[in-house]
């Protein structure tokens, strides 16, 4: 016999208001087993945990029902709580009364009727729950780092200075990403590379850190604390131990191409660094333009190079290794404007470009050293239209959601541009005014007293008239047209995930919102921890963000993984899928739906009809098993099931809603 106690919770007035909890206890002191059945003000608080305890000592309970919030708010507490007692934390199960009865009912009588009905589920399933046992998992202490701008740079550092060895994949030739493209950074208007260029310098000369640069994560196997994972770094055909960065192949390399670094405003060699600082500070042949790997001929750099370290004949190289956990910092890209929106030219005027396009002119170290000219005739522009919110908060076109840093660094466009040309004119067309951070509202505000004239409205349409771009727009506070002649447009463009997103989140098995960006666990209590073990976010890849949100996600991820290193062995999670070998038939179907690669098909021998035969069953990896309960749901013959979420439980769930 079972000696069950039942606990309700008035969270306050979140669950009290709306549900009668003393009538709720009642009902609950008539259900089988049940020995005793009480209330308190806040459950999960110390005093509301002392009560459960008392009770157990005193009432000599074996399992416990909390009603209260939902379980993916406190069940760990309460679990914990249990594990200083003689219940068994698994022998517990939590009848959610808040979200799913007095947050959604408003009538009395109803929400207690349900909140009763929930609390017999749950104690009709807890009668069969068995005591459950976690296993110890060894963790490998080295962290890999996917991504190395901003917030991957911190999240290594971090882990680097605690003492732990970290490897960046970086895709790109030198780390920074979008940060040290920028010219200077809102509000305080520090220039970004005096601040990003030292952090990547640090993060080269780290002794703790490992830079791989055009590489990418190719496979990912494993589980939290050993992750077996396969990295491919692209051939450089340069020797990175003998080449210092003189530069010489460079200067002398005949070839020139549009370069990525200056967003296609300035152009580089076919053997490059794509800026002065980048970090490694060595070059990197581009096979696409390099004329001796497309046709053979030239080779100049190996003829210049003091140091023979020119290698035509280099390969990719693949490598795997063992890491206890991955932060992903793949960050964002911009949406492509030019293809969504036809009505502002669809990238045929030279004088139409995007923010980051913007970063690069007013960039000191940029193609025109500063100087903002028009891209099309190199002059300077008298006049500028700046338009927010292209691609963000427009569904039809674009995206739904905000994208956060768009108004601050649309006011420091302006700011910008009025400060660089005297005397220039300068319109804002915005949506809303969006400025919570410290410091930012007071930024815009002078950007106002700057000068530059916020128009309240989108822009319909641009079109060329003369040398001029006319932005044809709606003045909503007006309630009128409005037509601005303008010698260049700005457009502050909606951030997306970056183009890696979908396969880096199904590699890691990182769930996607709707618009893709990676899903964190819980968006207030754990944001910066996913789904999988041992995998984190950082920075903008879990959505759009400003420089400081995104250096301080980085380090809170890092702090994730440093109290997961902390410790030598990890608990693994108890709530898993077992195999029964007796049902399974081998058909594979759970190896395929499976979100973690948790399972696998093994042959076993077993023994049948007094036989032995050798039989093809799935076999799953503690490790790995998450306890989404997929394969239970996709096994036909009934051979999955989940500890702690039996069928046999959720029968009884249910006969005690339908009989009682
Ligand atoms: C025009 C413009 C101006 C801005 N101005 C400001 C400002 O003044 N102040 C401010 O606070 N914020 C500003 N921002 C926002 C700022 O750019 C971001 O907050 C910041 O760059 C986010 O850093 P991150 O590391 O998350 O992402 P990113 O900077 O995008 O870095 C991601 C890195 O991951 C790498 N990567 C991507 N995919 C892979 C892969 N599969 N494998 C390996 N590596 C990969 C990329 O190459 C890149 O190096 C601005 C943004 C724009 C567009």
């Amino acid at each position: 016999m079972s000696r069950i106690g039942v606990f309700i919770c008035h969270c306050g007035s979140n669950i009290a208001a709306t549900i009668d909890v003393e009538r709720v206890a009642e009902a609950a002191r008539e259900l089988p087993n049940v020995v005793l059945a009480d209330t308190n003000k806040y459950t999960c608080s110390d005093p509301g945990q002392q009560a459960i305890k008392e009770a157990i000592e005193e009432y000599q309970l074996d399992r416990i029902v909390i009603a209260s919030c939902s379980p993916r708010m406190h069940e760990l507490t309460f679990r914990k709580m249990l594990g200083d007692t003689s219940v068994n934390p698994y022998m517990l199960e939590i009848a959610n009364i808040r979200e799913q009865c007095s947050w959604v009912h408003k009538d009395m009588a109803q929400g207690t009727e349900k909140a009763i009905d929930l609390v017999k589920m749950a104690t009709a399933k807890v009668a069969r729950d068995t005591p459950l046992k976690t296993s110890a998992i060894p963790i490998n202490k080295r962290a890999l780092v996917i991504g190395g701008g901003i917030a991957g740079m911190q999240v290594a550092l971090d882990i680097a200075d605690a003492g732990y060895p970290v490897t960046i994949v970086e895709r790109e030739a030198s780390l920074g990403g979008k940060m040290v493209m920028l010219d200077k950074t809102f509000p305080t208007m520090d220039c970004s590379a005096c601040i990003c260029t030292p952090k990547m310098a640090d993060v080269g000369a780290h002794p703790n850190i490992t830079v791989k640069t055009l590489a990418e994560v190719e496979k990912v196997g494993g589980y939290v604390g050993n992750f077996e994972v396969t990295i491919r770094e692209k051939a450089k055909y340069v020797d990175y131990d003998t080449c210092t960065g003189c530069g010489l192949c460079e200067t002398k390399c005949p070839t020139k191409v549009v370069g990525e670094f200056d967003q296609g405003l300035g152009k580089r060699k076919a053997i490059y660094k794509p800026f002065a600082q980048a970090v490694p500070s060595k070059p990197t042949i581009d096979p696409i333009s390099c004329r001796k790997l497309t046709d053979g001929k030239c080779g100049v750099c190996e003829k210049v190079c003091p140091f023979g370290s020119i290698h035509f004949d280099d390969v990719d190289k693949v490598s795997t290794e063992t890491y206890g956990a991955v932060v992903v910092a793949i960050g964002y890209q911009l949406i492509d404007w030019s293809e969504l929106y036809g009505e502002y030219g669809g990238g045929a005027y030279d004088d139409v470009i995007s923010g980051l396009q913007f970063e690069r002119l007013v960039n000191a170290s940029g193609p025109t050293e500063g100087h903002i000219q028009r891209p099309s005739d190199q002059s300077e522009p008298k006049s500028v239209v700046i338009v927010k919110c292209v691609g963000s908060r427009d569904p039809e076109k674009g995206k739904s959601y905000c994208s956060r840093a768009c108004c601050m660094y649309g006011a420091k466009h302006a700011h910008q541009y009025l400060d660089k040309v005297p005397g220039g004119k300068c319109y804002v067309f915005y949506m809303d005014v969006r400025t919570p951070g410290k410091g930012y509202d007071e930024f815009y505000m002078n950007t106002q007293h700057d000068g530059a004239l916020y128009l309240r409205g989108r822009v319909s349409k641009i079109y060329r008239k003369g040398g001029k771009l006319i932005c044809l727009g709606e003045d909503t506070l007006m309630g009128r047209q409005v037509e601005v002649e303008a010698d260049m447009v700005v457009l502050e463009t909606a951030m997306v995930p970056a183009d890696d997103a979908d396969r880096i989140g199904s590699m890691l098995g990182i769930t996607r919102d709707k618009d893709l960006w990676l899903t964190e666990a819980h968006p207030k209590l754990r944001p910066v921890e996913t789904n999988s073990g041992g995998i984190y976010l950082a920075g903008t890849c879990q959505g759009p963000k400003d420089i400081p949100d995104s250096v301080a996600q980085a380090s809170a991820a890092a702090m994730k993984v440093c109290i997961l290193f902390s410790k030598d062995e990890l608990e693994s999670n108890a709530m898993i899928a077992e195999v029964s070998k007796t049902l399974c038939n081998g058909c594979g179907a759970c190896v395929a739906i499976c979100p973690y690669t948790a399972i696998t098909l093994e042959t076993v021998e077993l023994r049948e009809n007094s036989r032995k035969v050798k039989r093809s069953i799935s076999k799953v990896n503690p490790g790995l098993c998450q306890g989404c309960g997929a394969c239970t749901v996709a096994c036909r013959p009934g051979a999955m099931d989940l500890k702690g979420f039996s069928d046999q439980q959720i029968m009884r769930e249910v006969d005690a809603l339908c009989q009682w």
